[in-house]
């Protein structure tokens, strides 16, 4: 079976990923390949960012590798918080109370609630680099709702199906997210390949 990193210290992420790709590619984690490094996303979008995370396991640990990097595009707020989601509310650090929080106060009162999460992820296979995109569009509820998820999960309403992510589960959620649809287009590309990642 075909063998890749996912660079992600997210083991929210690293779930889901590997529900999306099932039994058709092994997904190693960075405590896989023994990386336990924070690795630094300075990048001005989430193409860079992505590109960042993938380019440190393949220069250290020379692994084919992939990584991904989403932002939260709000139409309202001219597309932010964008590359700046993980720090929306904190300059620093991801902090996911703060962070919807502020969102919630920055469009209080506004009708046009229309946003859209966007995933971006950077492939690293024997040196060449290669990006897949997946986009939900949807809108930020008023209040959070639901428990399951991560992240803003409780404040998005993907416009297919009228509940936050936190409402729908896991399994309705990698039916239709972004990450989902990026995760697909990377495993149809990979699963193409006659060599393959090994
Ligand atoms: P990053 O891709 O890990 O940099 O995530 C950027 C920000 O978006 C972080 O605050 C994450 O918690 C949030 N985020 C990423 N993916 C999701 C998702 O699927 N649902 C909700 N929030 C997410």
């Amino acid at each position: 079976m075909k063998k890749i990193v996912f660079a992600t210290n997210n083991s929210h992420k690293l779930t889901e990923v590997r529900a999306i790709v099932g039994q058709q590619i092994e997904i190693l984690s960075l405590a896989d390949i023994n990386c336990f490094a924070d690795i630094p996303e300075t990048a001005a979008t989430l193409e860079g960012n992505a590109l960042l995370k993938a380019r440190f396991v393949y220069d250290h640990y020379g692994l084919d590798c992939f990584a991904d990097d989403t932002g939260l595009e709000v139409d309202a707020l001219g597309g932010a918080p964008g590359v700046h989601t993980a720090r929306y509310a904190c300059a620093d650090h991801n902090d996911t109370e703060a962070n919807t929080r502020k969102l919630l106060a920055e469009l209080k009162n506004k009708t046009d609630r229309r946003a859209q999460f966007r995933t971006v992820i950077a492939l690293i296979e024997d040196g060449a680099v290669r990006y897949f995109e997946g986009i939900v569009e949807g809108s930020i509820a008023t209040e959070k709702i639901g428990t399951d998820g991560f992240g803003y999960d409780p404040v998005f309403i993907p416009e297919e199906a009228g509940q936050t992510f936190a409402q729908l589960g896991p399994a309705a959620k990698n039916e239709i997210s972004h990450r989902a649809r990026a995760v697909r287009a990377l495993v149809d590309y990979l699963t193409a390949q006659p060599e393959g990642v090994s």
